[in-house]
């Protein structure tokens, strides 16, 4: 079959590779993700090259079923995946690292109990989106066991900026603010109901810092509201822009939160099935989608900041 493969930092090149036997699923879209910008600019040494990245995967499985894939496979018996916290499973492996081949080829291999099925009628392309939505939907699950939601602010407009957005949307905060620089992307995410998009950020009472560097968690702890909560899903690097003072003198609680449980990825796919996270409607403003064989071109573009879109598609 045909893959992207990366052969070394910032070298991507489409290789003929042995197809997977087991539970094969043929490839519809793969999501181009942050976590695989880091490892194509050689910044992830969990991922040594050559190496076949990509987890946002939608597709056919050996039946033909169309399914949504959760890449996260954990070991089901440890006491993180007995109590619902699965995402912490100390075993947990991913699409994309070693041993698993990620999804940017005609065919990936995962477990049955990690497909999806799509409900018909809804496109293969936001149903790839699950996975980076999910993640927005978890965080702003774990923000709502600590606080009312309120008025929600969050960091960043890319997929997993939007997914939080959608989230805390569906999930009845009382406003929903994206603060997004890039004016290309910002115009991208204008018509999404209830959600607005501003170039400045405003006073929130929950936070949700897509972003991850130390200019955008200052931002954070200066525009939470005493008794607030900070969402830290970004992983951009850094580790400044704290401010302990204030969070303990009005009670901010800030915390990480990584991916989502078996049960948020599920959830995720049928709130996009049914609408509630309004992703079907959107899908022109929220993705670009781009034949396999053009990834690298893809690659490099995001690498530069090139691409206003909040997630771009191969298209095997
Ligand atoms: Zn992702
Ligand atoms: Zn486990």
């Amino acid at each position: 079959m045909r893959a992207l493969v990366q052969t070394a930092p910032n070298a991507l090149e489409m290789q003929e590779v042995s197809e997977p036997e087991n539970n094969a699923i043929r490839v519809a879209f793969c999501g181009i993700c942050g976590s695989d910008m880091h490892a194509y600019a050689g910044h992830d040494p969990r991922r040594p090259t050559p190496i076949v990245l990509g987890h946002e995967v939608a597709g056919w499985d050996s039946d033909g079923r169309p399914v949504t894939v959760n890449p996260l496979v954990t070991c089901g018996v440890c006491k993180y995946c007995t109590t619902g916290r699965d995402n912490l499973c100390p075993d947990r492996q991913i699409l994309s690292m070693p041993p698993r081949p990620g999804g940017f080829a005609e065919v990936v291999s995962a477990p049955k109990a990690n497909c999806v099925p799509v409900l018909d009628g809804i496109p293969l392309e936001a149903a790839s989106l699950t996975e980076p939505i999910a993640c927005g939907l978890h965080a702003v699950r774990l923000a709502m066991n600590i606080a009312p939601l309120g008025e929600a602010m969050v960091l960043g407009g890319g997929a997993i900026g939007l997914g939080a957005a959608l989230s805390l949307r569906a999930m009845g905060a009382d406003r929903v603010t994206v603060v997004e620089p890039n004016t290309d992307r910002a115009k991208r995410l204008m018509d999404l109901p209830d959600v607005d998009v501003l170039d400045s950020p405003v006073m929130a009472d929950t936070v949700i810092d897509a972003v991850g560097i130390d200019a955008t968690r200052t931002t954070a702890f200066s525009h939470v509201r005493p008794g607030g909560v900070i969402a830290h899903i970004g992983l951009g690097g850094g580790n400044g822009g704290f401010d302990p003072r204030y969070a303990t003198l009005q009670e901010i609680t800030f915390f990480g939160t990584y991916t989502y449980t078996a049960d948020d990825f599920r959830d995720t796919a049928q709130a996009i099935f049914d609408g509630r996270l309004p992703v079907s409607d959107h899908l022109e403003a929220l993705t670009e989608t781009r034949p396999l064989e053009e990834g690298p071109k893809a690659f490099a573009e995001l690498a530069l900041g090139q691409v206003a879109a909040p997630k771009v598609l191969l298209q095997p």
